[in-house]
């Protein structure tokens, strides 16, 4: 499988945002961005006038880092949601919180995007009763995500739940953790996504 191999911070600094792609990291002061507040490269420190297609382009490439999507997987999302009733941007937004790897990230059972790709990966969940090991897993209302039963006992893994039990939890999701699950209520609604971008500017780009 295709992925992302550049240092990750490199991604945030080049967005000019925090993607909260390092767990633990983000939140301490070793993280890049707020050491280095400029993109990466030999001229990321330079002033630079960004064209209206520039715009567009940032605001995809930034929403397709924080959920660790590559291009042709982000437009197979963009095309799903282009046939979804309503706004196009929602929809896409929408779609790409259902991953399975982004539902065990937002319930609090892993620190970053890439440790619950790689917790799904290693199948650690099960979806209504059945090991899943894809992250890319579409969700929907109803669906209960649990922990394995093997891996309720896994030293290491209960060290990542109880680092992230502090989280909020989105409304589209209902968290059980001392039932090692949680529930899809609903289709996640814009304002309960927590990802600052602006989405129409990614469908005025495919638009084009
Ligand atoms: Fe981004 Fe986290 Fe690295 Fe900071 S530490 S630049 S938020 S990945």
């Amino acid at each position: 499988m295709a992925r992302y191999t550049d240092a990750v911070c490199r991604q945030c600094r080049r967005e000019g945002k925090k993607l909260f792609l390092k767990g633990d990291r983000c939140y301490s002061g070793k993280c890049a961005i707020t050491r280095r507040q400029y993109a990466p490269g030999q001229h990321g420190q330079g002033r630079k006038k960004v064209s209206e297609y520039g715009i567009q382009l940032r605001a995809k490439q930034m929403t397709r880092r924080y959920y660790g999507v590559l291009e042709s997987q982000f437009r197979k999302y963009y095309e799903m949601a282009e046939k979804r009733e309503g706004k196009t941007g929602e929809a896409l937004l929408a779609i790409l919180e259902s991953r399975l790897d982004n539902t065990v990230y937002r319930l609090g059972w892993a620190s970053s995007h890439a440790e619950a790709r790689q917790l799904v990966n290693h199948g650690h969940f099960t979806v209504n009763g059945k090991k899943v090991d894809i992250p890319s897993y579409l969700t929907k209302p109803g669906d209960v995500i649990a922990i394995a039963e093997g891996s309720r006992s896994n030293g290491k893994f209960k060290v990542v739940i109880e680092a992230c039990a502090s989280r909020p939890v989105p409304k589209y999701l209902e968290a059980k953790p001392e039932a090692f699950e949680g529930k899809v209520v609903a289709i996640a609604q814009r304002d309960e996504i927590d990802l600052d971008v602006d989405e129409t500017l990614i469908v005025e780009l495919y638009s084009k």
